[in-house]
């Protein structure tokens, strides 16, 4: 549950985000600027305050509309993939509860990110923590397409299960930008890290394997 209201984040709360950050390096994550951006955010903003011990165990939760709260290890791992700079342009597909919007803008990025579901879209907009962030701009829209207006982008990550790259998506991206894309079915996904040279050639390499809420055309109302 986002709430319009600010909430406590207290010692208990920093203790346990200290032994997540742990578990994600003994995961291995290694990137100390991700892991810090994950210890600065507290995650049990993004979720219902019953839920707030678990909401620093390394696992995925359900959120409004089906949907659900990255995993803390797969949000790190693909923020690692995507070498972050600051003032990076970065499209990401699927705001979710924004928590991977945050850890993206607390590195510096400057985020667009993209939500399907209109519920969720506007649910979030009233989330006071995503006022913290004015380099997170937010879109209700069909993340196939990503963003031309606002295109061409440093980065791309995709947070739902892709069927297949979606082409808008490489189109958009500049040449020596990076995306990251879980491609499969139901069944599971691969991540792909797809990097576009200098001349605009594609290089694609097969990483681990996730499991994410799958990627749907349109826009639901
Ligand atoms: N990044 C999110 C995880 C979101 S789960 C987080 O940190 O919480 C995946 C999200 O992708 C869902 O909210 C789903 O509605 C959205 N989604 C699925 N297909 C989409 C599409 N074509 N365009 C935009 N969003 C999409």
């Amino acid at each position: 549950m986002l709430h319009s209201k600010p909430r406590e984040d207290n010692y208990l709360h920093k203790g346990l985000r200290k032994q997540l950050v742990q578990v994600l390096r003994d995961k291995g994550i290694k990137d100390e600027k991700v892991l810090a951006a994950i210890e600065a955010i507290p995650r049990h903003f993004f979720l219902d305050p019953a839920f707030e011990r678990i909401a620093y165990e390394d696992r995925a939760f359900p959120i409004t509309a089906n949907q659900t709260i990255s995993q803390p290890y797969t949000v790190a791992y693909q923020s690692q993939l995507l070498e972050i700079k600051k003032f990076d342009k970065v499209l990401e597909i699927g705001t979710g509860s924004a928590y991977q919007a945050c850890v993206l803008a607390e590195l510096g990025a400057m985020v667009y990110s993209i939500e399907r579901q209109k519920a969720l879209y506007d649910y979030v907009g009233q989330f006071f923590f995503i006022k913290n962030y004015p380099n997170i701009k937010r879109f209700y829209g069909d993340g196939f397409k990503g963003l031309p207006t606002y295109a061409p982008f440093d980065k791309v990550i995709v947070t739902a299960a892709a069927p297949y790259i979606p082409p808008a998506l490489i189109e958009q991206l500049k040449p020596g930008g990076i995306a990251v894309i879980p491609v499969g079915d139901d069944n599971g996904q691969k991540m792909l890290r797809i990097i576009k040279d200098a001349n605009g050639n594609v290089k694609e390499e097969e990483l681990g394997d996730f499991i994410f809420v799958p990627m749907l055309e349109g826009k639901n109302k």
